[in-house]
C-alpha cells in the first residue's frame, strides 16, 4: 500500500470536491477490503448515493469520509433521515474515516468502523439549515465515531504507519457475529464487549461483569434489569464463540 496521492490537482469546482476525488481515487487504487482481505476495492459511480466503494469478493459496501484534522468525536455525514433508514437495511455501508496530510498529499490515519457497530445512538441529528440556505430546512447528521468502542474502530493506517493486513481482517472477523443482532438491540452487546475489553484480562468473573452495571445503567437508564441483561449478553457472546464459560462463574476470552 502506497500512502501518497497520485491524482492530479485538477480544476474541480471546490476544494471539498478535489479532496473527495483525490481520497476516493487513492482508496480505489491502494486499499484492500478489511472485511475479507481481498486485494482491491472498486469505486461506485459518483451518482450512486448509498456508498463510495465496494468489494467484488464479499460485496461489502463502504463509505469514505476524509478530513485534514485528527479523527475526533464526530464525522459529518449526509441526510439524517436517510442515515437512520439505512441503519436497518442490509446495504448499510461500513465507514472509512481518513485523515490526510494536505501538503504532503498522503494518508496519515485511516480507520474503518464495520457496519455492525452502527446503532441509532451513533447518529446525531443536526440543526436544519437556515431558511436563507440553498437547501433550506435540510437536516444533516453527524456520526459519533468517538462513541464507537475501540474494538469497533479498526486502524488500517496509524500516524503514517501501515497496520498489518492480517491483523486488520482478524479484528474485523472477531466481531462480525454482531450482524446477527438488529441495530437497535446491538448497543447492549457492544457496550458489554467494550467493558470486557477494558478489563484487559483473558479471564474474568461474573462479579467483574456485574461491575459493568453502573456504566451500562448510565447508558440505558430506562432498563432496570441490568444484571439480567449483562448475563444475556455473556450468553450470546458464548454462543458465538467470543468467550467461553470455564465454570464457577468464570469466563475466558477466546482469541481467534
Ligand atoms: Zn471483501
Amino acid at each position: 500500500m502506497n500512502l501518497g496521492f497520485q491524482e492530479d490537482q485538477a480544476a474541480f469546482e471546490s476544494a471539498s470536491q478535489t479532496a473527495r476525488v483525490t481520497t476516493e481515487g487513492w482508496a480505489a487504487r491502494e486499499l484492500y477490503c478489511p472485511a475479507c482481505g481481498d486485494d482491491a476495492l472498486a469505486a461506485y459511480p459518483n451518482n450512486k448515493p448509498v456508498a463510495d466503494l465496494f468489494c467484488k469478493s464479499c460485496n461489502e459496501d463502504y463509505e469514505l469520509k476524509s478530513q485534514k484534522t485528527r479523527i475526533g468525536a464526530k464525522v459529518l455525514d449526509g441526510a439524517w433521515a436517510t442515515m437512520l433508514q439505512r441503519l436497518t437495511s442490509a446495504s448499510n455501508p461500513s465507514l472509512f474515516v481518513m485523515r490526510y496530510h494536505a501538503e504532503v498529499r498522503a494518508v496519515r490515519d485511516l480507520i474503518v468502523v464495520p457496519k455492525h457497530f452502527f446503532t441509532p445512538d451513533l447518529i446525531e441529528k443536526r440543526k436544519p439549515l437556515a431558511p436563507t440556505a440553498w437547501r433550506a430546512g435540510w437536516v444533516g447528521c453527524n456520526i459519533l465515531v468517538g462513541r464507537v468502542p475501540p474494538l469497533g474502530r479498526i486502524d488500517i493506517v496509524r500516524e503514517g504507519q501501515i497496520v498489518d493486513r492480517a491483523e486488520v481482517v482478524n479484528r474485523w472477523r472477531r466481531t462480525s457475529f454482531l450482524r446477527e443482532k438488529r441495530p437497535d438491540t446491538r448497543g447492549w452487546l457492544i457496550e458489554t464487549m467494550a467493558q470486557i475489553e477494558m478489563l484487559g484480562r483473558k479471564e474474568f468473573t461474573i462479579d467483574d461483569a456485574y461491575g459493568f452495571a453502573p456504566a451500562l445503567s448510565a447508558l440505558y437508564p430506562e432498563n432496570s434489569h441490568v444484571r439480567e441483561k449483562i448475563r444475556q449478553q455473556l450468553q450470546f457472546l458464548r454462543d458465538h464463540g467470543w468467550l467461553e464459560f470455564v465454570g464457577r462463574g468464570r469466563y475466558r476470552l477466546i482469541k481467534r
